[in-house]
């Protein structure tokens, strides 16, 4: 039989400067008895406007408020567990970056509840996306948990985004970077989507609408962020990398750009953003397709406008053995750069990370 097309996303995404403060109006439905796990920035930047919007409402619903200082493992979910099976918790809220996220989203499956996500950077596509990372105790990757649904709500105050480290949004966009040509890479060998299912159309244009805004609206959104101020561009760019590149690659797949970021991380010690590694990896990716030099500019261009790095240097990757180690692990069997057309080898791999490399540092003039 040939493999069902799916679409999925959050049911409910809500975003926009103080967003916060329509909490309860938006999220009420879902209960009485909230925990909120927040990491500890994001319970700075969050508590009192989730308050004030309790407050508004009139409403005397319990509300517990967890400081979470570690990584998603599984003694930190069984710890969120039995709160809520302690407080009788009717939805669990995560407030904060990937860790306070993922921890979050196993808390509520795992207990059968609901799960609302505010992320407090858009550092990456993770708030929106049916998994999470899990780590083991020590802090080693112990496996990608994979679930039936994705969040019940997703809410982004651009306020809070905005005054996030502008270093943060970067990222995110070259997270968002690589959602439409790992898709494209997918859809032509007929791959399933990161979920399993077969590739909408919808799931499509929503990674070819994330490359458009953020080429349209990166480099307005870059000025606006480092003044603190929300403006559309902000917003746009906002949305292009929690929703449309999450609910994007959720929908489409990943390919080599984000088997470059898994093979950077067996060198270990390497302290470059997710997101940095997928926009360079995502140049990688096309050198490896043979695309036009046009559409390999335009993309490159699009780093260097926006900051996102175009050589290995700024990866801090700076010998050829660190590129083999990339390249080898990059091409473990399992990884999405198989989703590319024709097997591609650890050596063709190598080829094409010297060669995107080359083409940076000559338009940098190194
Ligand atoms: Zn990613």
């Amino acid at each position: 039989m040939k493999r069902l097309r799916a679409m999925r996303e959050p049911l409910k995404y809500v975003q926009g400067k103080g967003a916060l403060l329509k909490f309860t109006e938006e999220m009420g439905y879902m209960g009485h008895r909230w925990l909120f796990v927040c990491s500890k920035s994001g319970h700075k930047a969050c508590h009192d406007k989730i308050e004030q919007s309790f407050e508004d409402a009139g409403s005397d619903d319990y509300r517990r408020y967890e400081i979470f200082g570690g990584i998603s493992s599984k003694s930190e979910i069984a710890k969120m567990q039995a709160i809520v099976e302690q407080d009788e918790i009717d939805t669990v809220v995560a407030v904060g970056g990937g860790s306070a996220v993922d921890t979050a989203k196993a808390t509520a499956y795992y207990t059968g509840k609901h799960v609302v996500i505010i992320p407090t950077v858009a550092a990456t596509d993770a708030p929106c996306t049916g998994l999470s990372v899990i780590y083991n105790d020590d802090g080693t990757f112990d496996k990608y948990l994979f679930y039936p649904t994705n969040p019940d709500a997703v809410m982004v105050d651009s306020e809070v985004i905005a005054n996030a480290p502008v270093s943060f949004l970067v990222a995110g966009m070259g997270d968002a970077l690589g959602t439409y040509f790992e898709g494209r890479a997918s859809i032509r060998t007929e791959s399933p989507s990161l979920e399993g299912t077969g590739i909408t159309r919808a799931g499509m244009a929503l990674a070819r609408l994330c490359y458009e805004t953020l080429r349209d609206y990166g480099s307005q959104a870059i000025a606006a962020c480092e003044k603190n101020v929300v403006t559309p561009a902000l917003d746009a760019i906002i949305e292009a990398n929690v929703y449309l590149s999450g609910v994007g690659a959720d929908n489409v797949n990943c390919a080599a750009a984000h088997s470059f970021y898994n093979g950077l991380t067996a060198l270990g010690g390497h302290s470059a953003p997710h997101g940095c590694c997928v926009a360079f990896g995502t140049l990688v990716q096309l050198v490896l397709e043979g695309v036009s030099q046009d559409e390999f500019d335009e993309v490159q261009d699009f780093c260097l406008e926006v900051g996102l790095p175009v050589t290995l240097e700024e990866l801090g990757v700076t010998t050829d053995e660190q590129i083999h180690t990339i390249a080898e692990n990059a091409c473990a069997p399992g990884e999405t750069i198989h989703n590319l057309a024709g097997d591609v080898t650890p050596d063709e791999l190598h080829a094409a990370i010297v060669a995107a490399d080359a083409l940076g540092r000559k338009v940098l003039g190194k």
